[in-house]
């Protein structure tokens, strides 16, 4: 089947959104995580200098402060290099001292940091020590906690601390401390950078796998699509969507769709069979009519007689045109009854005396029995007036086909969840061969005879679809010249279901 030339999207295919609906998604969160990454490592590292300029300053402080005057160069150089110890606590001399080198080797290491600018002054501000040569000029006379400054395009840590004597609490100078950033600036731009890098890359895989992703998993929709497509163009096409075997929604919607597909196309196949059907049985009224009244045009009209014959045909016909189309209209209805009517109910002894009782006065001359082995009353799942008529179909049916036993035995029982209903005559029998056709429309046994007796062969048909409506069954069984029996079974609806109970 050649397939039509497909239709173009309005819009970006749901392939392109789902691309760029995951990347942008990935891209959110990778934000949200860089900036997080980024801030608190930022935050982190300049803490970590923080307190490194603080302690240094401090430890250099606590040195200073054994100074019992005003600071003097020799004064900071001696006390730099011989930190204070404990000098009465002799037992403890040794250790004391071992520990003070090595206070001492950490002391000048940390004073050796090339970020790190101390200096001190005393307290008129004269520069008495200096780590490095540079921003080395005291910025005021005061305490100044660990701020960033930037001094000399140059942008740090900024601390002053002045030293206090431990034995007189004087103050005997100052501690300036300046700690550079550039080695922090730079870790930071370096992170940015790499974030920045990692964020393109994760944008451009994101959006690559989500378009391969999107294309694996949505191909099964654009076959979906170009089938409906193809279909839309040539509604008689017979193609259907193919097997999709990933057992997920899309296979799910191309089954109801093939299941949809077939239902319409069978619905469609019925429906032409219907009404060609209806027009291959009212042509015989119609010719029927239609010679009748030819015959009466030419010569009948002047014979009494003729005429008389002729009118009564043709009214007959027109009866039976009458009923067909009333059957028809029974039978299009029964199609349609199962939203309509799927929560009414009946009751069955009630219903299945009251046709008993009234076939019995129809036809006097037939001996009708009911046999009832229902111990009680039961709820029928099925609306009351098609419970009549199905019961009117087939005991019509019944007398219709009798011949010259006029007997009809009606029987009702129940099995665990079904009312059954047999209706038996001893009839004409139906032939096996067409036990299994009498429910579809229009057939017919004996045309001719069927004919006489008034049938259009649509009685069976609305039987069946109105028992099948209301999930029952129906089937017969027959010998010919011995009789028939119908069996008609109809769920019994349990009574604390009952919803609406129609009586
Ligand atoms: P009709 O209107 O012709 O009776 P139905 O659909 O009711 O149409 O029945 C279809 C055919 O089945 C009938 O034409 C008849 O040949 C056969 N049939 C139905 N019921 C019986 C029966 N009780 N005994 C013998 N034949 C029957």
């Amino acid at each position: 089947m050649k397939i039509a030339e497909r239709q173009e999207l309005k819009g970006p295919s749901l392939t392109i959104k789902w691309a760029l609906a995951s990347s942008f998604f990935i891209f959110v969160v990778f934000t949200i995580f860089s900036v997080i990454t980024y801030k608190s490592s930022v935050r982190l590292i300049v803490e970590k200098e923080r307190e490194n300029i603080e302690r240094t300053v401090a430890e250099v402080a606590n040195r200073l402060s054994n100074a019992k005057e005003e600071l003097t160069v020799s004064e900071v150089y001696e006390r730099l290099k011989a930190p204070s110890v404990d000098e009465n606590d002799l037992t403890n001399k040794k250790v004391a001292v071992e520990g003070s080198l090595m206070e001492m080797d950490n002391m000048l290491s940390e004073l050796g940091q090339p970020a790190l600018f101390l200096s001190v002054y005393d307290t008129n501000g004269t520069l008495l020590f200096e780590t490095q040569k540079e921003k080395n000029v005291l910025v005021k006379k005061a305490k100044q906690t660990a701020v960033i400054k930037t001094i000399d395009d140059t942008t740090g840590f900024l601390i002053i601390q002045p030293v206090f004597s431990q034995e007189n609490r004087e103050k005997i100078g100052y501690i300036q401390g300046f700690y550079e950033l550039s080695s922090f600036y730079d870790i930071r731009n370096r992170l940015l950078f790499i974030l920045i890098i990692l964020e393109i890359i994760s944008l451009i895989l994101s959006s690559i796998l989500g378009f391969i992703l999107s294309s694996y998993f949505l191909k099964p929709l654009k076959v979906l699509r170009d089938t409906m497509d193809t279909i839309r163009k040539d509604p008689q096409s017979n193609i259907h969507m193919p097997d999709i075997h990933s057992n997920d929604e899309l296979a799910d919607l191309a089954e109801i769709f093939n299941e949809m597909l077939d239902r319409m196309r069978r619905y469609i196949e019925q429906q032409e069979q219907f009404v060609e059907d209806v027009s291959h049985e009212l042509r015989t009224p119609v010719a029927i009519i239609e010679g009748h009244l030819n015959l009466l045009n030419r010569w009948g009209k002047e014979d009494p007689e003729v005429l008389e014959e002729s009118l009564q045909a043709s009214l007959q016909e027109i009866i039976r045109m009458k009923s067909l189309v009333q059957e028809m209209l029974d039978l299009s209805r029964a199609e349609q009854v199962d939203i309509q009517y799927s929560n009414h109910t009946s009751n069955a002894k009630q219903v299945v005396y009251q046709v008993f009782n009234n076939f019995k006065i129809l036809y006097p001359d037939f001996a009708i029995t009911l046999d009832d082995d229902l111990p009680h009353e039961e709820v029928l799942g099925i609306y009351r007036n098609h419970f009549e008529q199905l019961l009117i179909i087939i005991l019509d049916n019944a007398v219709k086909y009798s011949t010259t036993r006029k007997e009809v035995h009606i029987s009702i029982s129940k099995t665990l969840n079904e009312f059954e209903i047999a209706i038996q005559d001893f009839g004409e029998g139906i032939p096996e061969e067409d036990l299994d056709k009498i429910f579809n429309r229009f057939y017919r046994v004996d045309k001719a005879r069927a004919r006489n007796k008034g049938g259009n062969g649509l009685g069976l048909s609305i039987a069946k679809q109105l028992v099948e409506n209301y999930k029952g069954r129906i089937d017969a069984e027959s010998v010919i010249h011995q009789g028939t029996i119908f069996r008609i079974y109809i769920p019994i609806i349990e009574k604390n279901k009952t919803k609406e109970q129609d009586s």
